[in-house]
């Protein structure tokens, strides 16, 4: 078995096993995290039968989904858990089954308008920034309530989930039972939380996705 592969298995039992302390009867959906990983590593994990992939970069996965393994494409769920620029709308609707990282009126705004030419939306997850940070993306818990309103009553859209990505330099526990407190009190079934270093963590505390990269693919290397 390739070290790929042996990651995978690892990676779905260790997930099963915290879905199982947790008492929960069913185990998060895996996103297996694509971006930047070389094109071996993906064929490795493509033949371990794992169909869903997440992307932070549109024009990254166009080139890898659309171009190098576009022969493989078929029965692949893709989802961006990257910031969408409005000008990217369009290429996201047509590449992405899901879109994770919606956060503003004016994305939905490009994201309705480019639904309605192409006769397709994507399945959505608003980005909730937990834990208050400047430079993130996402939408401050305190105007959640108001956002969710204006995305279901004035676009007529009902997201699938929410999404977060908490401060690098915290606990991440706090932030997931705060997304799951925001989705149940705002009637929102699907929770997007966890990633390499938490994914149990997300698992135990009710993830319905978990977003794992490196610890399915190896070290991303940036250089
Ligand atoms: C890169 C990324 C991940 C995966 O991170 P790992 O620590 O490698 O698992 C998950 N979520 C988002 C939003 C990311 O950008």
């Amino acid at each position: 078995m390739s070290n790929i592969a042996n990651n995978h298995k690892d990676v779905l039992a260790k997930l099963s096993a915290a879905s199982k302390r947790a008492a929960s009867d069913s185990v998060p959906t895996l996103v297996a995290v694509s971006k930047v990983q070389p094109d071996a590593r993906i064929a490795d994990m493509l033949k371990t039968g794992q169909r869903i992939y997440g992307e932070n970069r549109v024009q990254e996965a166009q080139t890898r989904w659309g171009e190098t393994f576009a022969d493989q494409r078929e029965g692949l769920e893709l989802r961006l858990i990257g910031p969408l620029q409005t000008n990217k709308a369009a290429d996201a609707v047509a590449l992405f089954d899901v879109i994770e990282t919606v956060d503003r009126e004016k994305l939905l705004k490009a994201l309705v308008k480019a639904a309605e030419t192409q006769g397709t939306m994507p399945r959505l997850y608003v980005q909730v920034n937990t834990g208050e940070e400047d430079q993130k993306s996402g939408v401050l818990p305190a105007d959640l309530p108001a956002f969710l309103k204006v995305m279901r009553e004035t676009y007529g859209l009902e997201p699938e989930g929410l999404m977060c990505i908490p401060p690098a330099d915290e606990a991440a526990s706090p932030h997931f039972w705060l997304l799951s407190n925001l989705a149940e009190a705002n009637g929102v079934a699907g929770l997007s939380m966890g990633m390499s270093g938490d994914y149990e963590a997300a698992a135990e505390m009710g993830a319905t996705s978990v977003r794992v990269g490196s610890a399915l693919f190896g070290a991303r290397d940036y250089g």
